[in-house]
This record gives C-alpha cells, structure tokens and sequence, in this order.
C-alpha cells in the first residue's frame, strides 16, 4: 500500500489539470480566496449572476480537504441530527439539517446539469450501531428523524445480515436521498465550468498577505471591491480568526475494484455508504469503479498537531473492518493518504464579515462537503446582496461570537488540543445551546 491520494491518481486522465499562478497586478469585482468546495460554490454563485470574479488558489482546486475527503454526500457529516435536536430543539435542527442537505442539492445539481464526469453514485447512507451504546444511539437517529418526518429505516442486529455481510453490527439506520463523488474530480470539473463562464483561476496561488482591499501572492496580486476567503489551514499572519479553527486528523484508503462477487457479499442488497457510532468512526463504501473505500481514525491522531504519514493508523482500521466482514479478507488496498479537516469546538461552520473591513467574508471551519457548499454560497449571496439575503435564521449558529464550553484563552495554559478535544465531545455528546443565549450582530453577516 502506497502512501497517495487515489483522488489524485484519477486526475492523470484529465486535460490541463493545472492552471498557471498569478503573476502582475490584477483587478476583479470580487475575489475569492480558496478552490475548495467552499470557495467553488461561492464562486458558482456568482458566476451565474455574471460578476467578475478571481479566484486564487495555494494549491489545485480540491487540492485540500475537499480533494482528500471520502466523498460522501450526506447531511451528516460530523453533526448527527439527534445531536442537533438536543443542541437546537426540533426547529433549529430542522434549519440546520436543510443547510446540509442544501449543501448536497447544489453540488449535485451542478454536476447533473453541466454532466461534470466526477463519478457521482446515488447511495443510501446507513449509520451502524457498535456494541450497546451505539444502538441506542442509533435508535436516537431514528426517532429524531420520525419526529422531523423525515423517512427512515432501523435495522436490528439480526437484520444487518440481509443488508451488509457482517454479524458484528447491533443494529443500524438507514436512509436515501445521498450521494457520493470523487471529490477532485468534481473540485477540477468546476474549475472548468467556472473558468469556460470567464472566472479567473489561477492555481499554485497563494496569498500570503491581505492590505486592505489588495490580496498578494509570490508574483501577483489582486484589489477587489469584496474578498470571500475561504483558505483552510489558517495562520495568525492571513488572518487574526486562525484560532476559531481547529484540524482534525482523518485517514483513507482505497483497495483493487472488487470482485462482483466480494460487492455482493459485502452489500448483498445494494452498496451503501457506511459509518459507525464510535467517537472517532469508521466509514467505508463503494466507489463508482467498484473499489472499497474506507477512513477513520483514532483518538491520539485525531487530534493530535503531529501529522501521521506511516500507515499503521489506517492499517488497524482495514484489519478491524475485515475481521467485521471476514467476505473481503482477501482484498488489497492499495492506496492510502492522511488528511485534515478544519472544524470549530462545537463543529458548525463560522461564517462572519470582518469588523474592521468589512469588504472581507470568512467562511471557516466548515465540517463536510454539502455544509461548505452551502456557507460559500451563502457569502456570495450576502455579497451580492447582504440586505436582501433571507437567511438570518442562520446567523445564531454561524456566529463567531457563540458561546463554548472552555473559553479559548484557557489553550494558553493546557494546549490547543486538549481544549478542542473537550469542547468537540462535549458539543458531541452533551451541549444544549437552547439554555443559554447564542450571541450574533445583524452586521457581521
Ligand atoms: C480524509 C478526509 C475525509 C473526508 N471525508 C468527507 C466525506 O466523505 N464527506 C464530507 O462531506 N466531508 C468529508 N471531509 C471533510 C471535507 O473534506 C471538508 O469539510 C470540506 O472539504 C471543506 O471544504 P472547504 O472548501 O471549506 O475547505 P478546503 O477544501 O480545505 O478548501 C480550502 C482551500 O483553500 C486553499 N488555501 C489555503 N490557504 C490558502 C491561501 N493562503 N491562498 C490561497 N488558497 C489557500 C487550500 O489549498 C484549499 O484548496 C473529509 C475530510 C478529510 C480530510
């Protein structure tokens, strides 16, 4: 198993993968810094309401997170939506889960409309219960979806067989209407359809310093009216909110393309998109050219600042997920890469105008796909017209002024991490925001 991003290997069949950095002084209505799926749908947005864009990226589009991750197109992500019906009550995990599933519709419909070729597969998601614990958490899932409304199916452990090869499972829940991509090429297939629609891309583009309304790389820069930034990886030099944004450390790899056989004894129904109900879970499932695809992590990476490039973290989880599904024992991953995703202590995205120049929008910390789809599409709207824009609802959970439970200052004396750890299980398992007040300013959307 080699250490490479199967993502990447998939781009050798694509033309002109990279586009030429910024050299010289360049001027656009509005700039846009960061080709992630963030960035990409802020700049979709405004390409279809004909605005003069740039866009200035570090790395290739999808060249980060997004070009790293699993590709599953769910709501879910990192926040359950039993988790948001405790942290929000009914009505607040209602709005929130239609920001994911917004999410999920604009990437989807850009690829089905402009027949993007990203390898996009319709897959039911299914949420798998380990042990007690999980089962219950699971019937959690379930419930709080009946009370939404929103269909759903529950497995119980002697009914996983008829739909996973696998008898260690306490039970599981399921639901349609998800998707999966291969994310680079979907970020690269974007890039072409921006680029065809006379937004400016320039890749290997890194802006190292923001002066006023000015963005400036190694060889260029650019002066625009409003600047939507959505890099990751944040330093203290690009901006003063690096420290609303934490990285926790995930690890993937892809296997040979299966057997018909090996697919119909792991999924004997139908491929499904999997993930399990440990803290730091497992999730596997089936790419478009039949290959298995799996991640996870464990506790000392995930949050770890050292970065894990041996394979000994993914080679537990593909020898723990074959002693679940003895049917693949004999399959070969042969590809495997580590990777981070930028998220806030409690795991919901920060979307916030700068007080000082306020021409500046942040789009920081968004944990999934369809939930950076969606707040890079809102900036761009709030840049369009921030008057008019009718998502105020959301401004109490995107706001950078919302209560946590360890204050930030406390990182001084323990650390970054521990303080992040606490502050992520505890939005994970205990946080209930109804109780306090959550703080926003109309003007800093
Ligand atoms: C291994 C892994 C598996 C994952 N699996 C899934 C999954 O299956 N489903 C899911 O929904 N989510 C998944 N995620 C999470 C998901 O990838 C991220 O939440 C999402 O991609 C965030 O998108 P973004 O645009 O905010 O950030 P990014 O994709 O990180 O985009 C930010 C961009 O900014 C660029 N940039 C940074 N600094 C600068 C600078 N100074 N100048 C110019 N450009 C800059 C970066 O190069 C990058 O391309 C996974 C993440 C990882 C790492």
């Amino acid at each position: 198993m080699i250490l490479q991003n199967w993502w990447y290997t998939t781009l050798m069949g694509i033309k002109e993968p990279v586009q030429p950095p910024l050299a010289g002084h360049v001027k656009a209505d509005v700039l846009i810094i960061g080709g992630g799926a963030a960035g990409l749908a802020a700049a979709l947005r405004l390409m279809d309401q004909g605005t003069d864009v740039v866009l200035l990226e570090r790395n290739i589009c999808g060249g980060s997170s997004t070009g790293k991750s699993a590709g599953f197109l769910t709501p879910d992500s990192e926040l359950d939506l039993s988790q948001l019906v405790r942290r929000f009550g009914p009505q607040g995990a209602r709005d929130l889960w239609e920001v994911a599933t917004t999410g999920v519709e604009i990437m989807t419909s850009v690829v089905k409309q402009h027949s993007i070729q990203c390898d996009l597969v319709r897959q039911d998601s299914l949420f798998v219960s380990n042990g007690a614990a999980g089962w219950k958490a699971v019937q959690e899932e379930a419930e709080c979806r009946k009370l939404l409304g929103f269909p759903c199916v529950l497995y119980s452990a002697d009914e996983i067989p008829s739909i996973l090869g696998s008898q260690s499972y306490s039970g599981a829940v399921r639901y349609a209407d998800t998707f999966a991509i291969n994310p680079l090429l979907y970020a690269q297939g974007v890039k072409q359809l921006l680029m065809k629609n006379g937004v400016r891309i320039y890749e290997a583009a890194e802006v190292r310093a923001i002066e006023g309304r000015t963005a400036r790389t190694h060889l260029g820069s650019v002066t625009a009216k409003e600047i939507i930034f959505c890099a990751d990886k944040l330093t203290p030099a690009l901006t003063t909110y690096s420290w609303s944004v934490y990285h926790a450390q995930t690890f993937l790899a892809v296997s040979e393309p299966l057997e018909e056989t090996d697919i119909s004894a792991m999924f004997p129904e139908q491929p499904l998109q999997c993930w399990d109900s440990d803290l730091i879970y497992t999730y596997y499932r089936l790419t478009g050219d039949r290959r298995l695809l799996v991640g996870g992590g464990s506790l000392a990476t995930t949050y770890s600042s050292n970065d894990v490039t041996a394979p000994r973290v993914i080679d537990r989880i593909i020898r723990q997920l074959k002693e679940k599904f003895p049917c693949i024992r004999h399959v070969e991953f042969i590809q495997y890469w580590p990777g981070r995703i930028d998220m806030t202590r409690d795991l919901l995205p920060t979307v916030l105008r700068d007080e000082r120049r306020p021409w500046i929008h942040y789009v920081l910390g968004c944990v999934g796909l369809p939930w950076a789809s969606f707040c890079g599409d809102f900036a761009a709207r709030h840049v369009l017209d921030d008057v008019g824009c009718d998502d105020h609802k959301y401004y109490r959970y995107f706001s950078i002024d919302r209560g946590f439970l360890l204050p930030v200052w406390l990182e001084k004396i323990v650390g970054k991490e521990p303080v992040f750890a606490v502050n992520n299980a505890w939005a994970t398992y205990y946080q209930v925001d109804t109780a306090r007040k959550i703080r926003y300013r109309e003007n800093r959307f």
